[in-house]
């Protein structure tokens, strides 16, 4: 019969995610102040990560329109998740469940370095429910579906037992999401918002939002996954 973690992961996957694992409360200490899940909801016993797969397709088209939508058209979708497997939760184990943002809203702003904090780390969160691990880029790495993913999460006051932390996929030899950045704004893991977020995101004449760069993803071997490297 199937345990209440894998009952929850068939829930989230049927909802549309292509991803999804659990870390418990108990990976999470030492989380910035302000940014632990417990800050959130102060009954989170687990938090549930998942994550859904842009079509591969997108990268191999120029960001700025096509990809830019749709990657911005994943967050409401993620969030669309979020939102109902909550509600499948509640009504199936009577707990509560606390849908996440993907993206927006967040208070934390820094506008002189025109850098921004979630309620929580998506990221963070999703390395500490095994699915994947972050790249030099600072972007998530899985197994499977490489860098092309938006992220989301569940906080709940159910106690799942964590996933398995995953291997890291990242090559040991390779720096072209570095090396490919035009302005230079990946340093040891880590990306300067300011400098990103002035190379990348623009306007149409007609106010259309754009996205000018999405290099650190499309040059990444890994991209579309370790298997997909192999293949
Ligand atoms: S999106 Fe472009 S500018 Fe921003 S970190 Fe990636 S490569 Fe650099
Ligand atoms: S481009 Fe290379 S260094 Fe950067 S995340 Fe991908 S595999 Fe790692």
């Amino acid at each position: 019969m199937m345990n209440m973690k894998e009952k929850i992961r068939e829930i989230v996957l049927s909802h549309g995610a292509d991803l999804c694992g659990c870390a418990n409360i108990d990976r999470f200490t030492g989380a910035p102040e302000g940014f632990h899940p417990a800050g959130i909801f102060s009954e989170c016993k687990s938090v549930i990560s998942f994550a859904v797969a842009l079509p591969k397709g997108l990268t191999k088209v120029p960001p700025r329109l096509i990809y830019g939508h749709y990657n911005s058209y994943a967050c409401p979708n993620v969030d669309a998740i979020a939102f109902r497997a909550a509600k499948t939760f509640e009504n199936l184990f009577s707990c509560f469940a606390v849908p996440l943002p993907c993206d927006g809203p967040y208070e934390y702003w820094d506008d002189e370095e025109m850098t921004g904090r979630g309620l929580v780390s998506m990221k963070h969160i999703a390395v500490q429910a095994g699915l994947g691990t972050l790249g030099k880029s600072a972007l998530l790495l899985n197994e499977r579906y490489g860098s092309m993913l938006t992220l989301g999460a569940i906080l709940t006051d159910l106690n799942l037992p964590s996933d398995s932390p995953a291997n890291s996929i990242c090559l040991d030899d390779c720096k072209k999401c570095v090396t490919s950045c035009p302005v230079g704004a990946i340093n040891n893991g880590a990306v300067n918002q300011k400098l990103c977020r002035l190379n990348t995101y623009n306007k149409t004449a007609r106010g259309f939002n754009t996205v000018d760069c999405n290099r650190c993803r499309t040059v990444c071997p890994m991209r579309f996954g370790a298997t997909a490297l192999k293949a």
